[in-house]
């Protein structure tokens, strides 16, 4: 079948970017190697309005948000599964200075009083605030309603992709990996996560948790959540390790006081390139090859607002956002 288009990876950026070019009415071939674990599919997939230790709002969250809600509710319609909760994020405070940073910062709406409170099992010496506009992907269930809706239009392949020497524009969306990049370089700065699954018997609460950069949300099984996530920048593999296991096990025990029971440890790698915004456009060089990546850790968030910039780019000409455009972002230099 002849495409206007192949892409290059089905994670959150390829298959993103998949909707976003058929609901323009054009034609495409989308191809994975459906590795057992990706990234996309080790994300807990949660947007958060505010983050960092200085706490600040998230880059262009006032429109990656909104944009991000919209298309996945799209999605939902399309494909008929549930995909995006509104999911509020309780920050527990690790200190007071942490406290009154959040007290003296600006963040209209962004904010609210913890209601109802926390259960007793999250020690809280230093208080907590709400972030009543956050939300969660669930990554998994977004990937395979899109695959199988993809299977039914018969766009959809698996397999390794290597280049070709002709034929239709080719779309770059393969987040980190080594030999797909060298093709179009991107001056990466992957970090390698570790998140852990856990049963706590007894514990429901159905708002994600945050301390320290540390995360707690929910999943589907009531009961059962996600934690993490590790940073670490030695060596950029799948494979969870021990040491990710004690230091995740350790710091959910700052985080809830009752026992809990690992049940699951999966690693992906973040595909985050210097600057450490996402990266679009066409290739200086050869109007053929696109490229799509640098989603770093927040590719939930802002997968949906960019695949429609580069979508509108490549169907219709408008431009790509400076802060975004590959042009400025690469290390193509021969
Ligand atoms: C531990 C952890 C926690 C995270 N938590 C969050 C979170 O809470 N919220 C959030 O928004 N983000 C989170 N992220 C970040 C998020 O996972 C990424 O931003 C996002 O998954 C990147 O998507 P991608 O499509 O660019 O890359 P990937 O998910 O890596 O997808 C690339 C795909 O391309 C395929 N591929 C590559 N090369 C080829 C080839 N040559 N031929 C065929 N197929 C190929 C791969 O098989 C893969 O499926 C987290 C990441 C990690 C590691």
């Amino acid at each position: 079948m002849s495409a206007e288009f192949v892409i290059v990876g089905a994670g959150l950026a390829g298959t993103t970017l998949a909707w976003a070019l058929l609901r323009r009415g054009r034609s495409l071939r989308l191809i994975d190697r459906e590795p057992p674990t990706t990234t996309s599919r080790v994300a807990a997939g949660l947007l958060t309005p505010i983050t960092g230790k200085k706490p600040a709002v998230s880059w262009r969250w006032h429109e990656l948000r909104p944009a991000a809600e919209q298309f996945y509710r799209e999605v939902e319609t399309v494909t008929g599964r549930p995909i995006f909760y509104s999911r509020p994020i309780v920050r527990v405070m690790t200190s007071d200075q942490e406290r009154q940073a959040f007290a003296r910062m600006e963040f209209a709406n962004l904010l609210s009083a913890v209601d109802p409170p926390l259960s007793d099992a999250v020690p809280q010496p230093f208080g907590a605030v709400c972030m009543p506009t956050a939300a969660q992907l669930d990554s998994t269930a977004y990937l395979d309603a899109s695959r199988e809706h993809f299977r039914s239009l018969g766009i959809y392949t698996r397999g390794g992709w290597t280049p070709p020497t002709d034929g239709p524009t080719v779309i770059l969306c393969h987040g980190y990996d080594p030999p797909t990049n060298s093709l179009f370089p991107l001056p990466f700065r992957p970090a390698k996560g570790e998140i852990l699954t856990v049963r706590i018997p007894g514990f429901a609460e159905p708002r994600a948790l945050n301390r320290g950069g540390w995360w707690l949300a929910p999943t589907a099984t009531p009961g059962v959540y996600r934690f993490g996530a590790t940073y670490s920048w030695a060596v950029m593999d799948d494979a969870p390790t021990a040491p990710g296991r004690d230091e995740l096990t350790s710091r959910l025990g700052e985080l809830i006081r009752t026992p809990f029971e690992v049940v699951g440890h999966t690693a992906g790698v973040r595909p985050i390139v210097a600057g450490r915004k996402p990266v679009l456009g066409v290739h200086p060089d050869n109007p053929r090859l696109v490229v799509f990546n640098g989603l770093s850790s927040k590719g939930s968030l802002s997968a949906p607002f960019f695949a429609e910039m580069l979508a509108a780019h490549l169907c219709d000409g408008t431009p790509i956002d400076p802060e975004v455009d590959v042009r400025n972002r690469t290390d193509h230099t021969p």
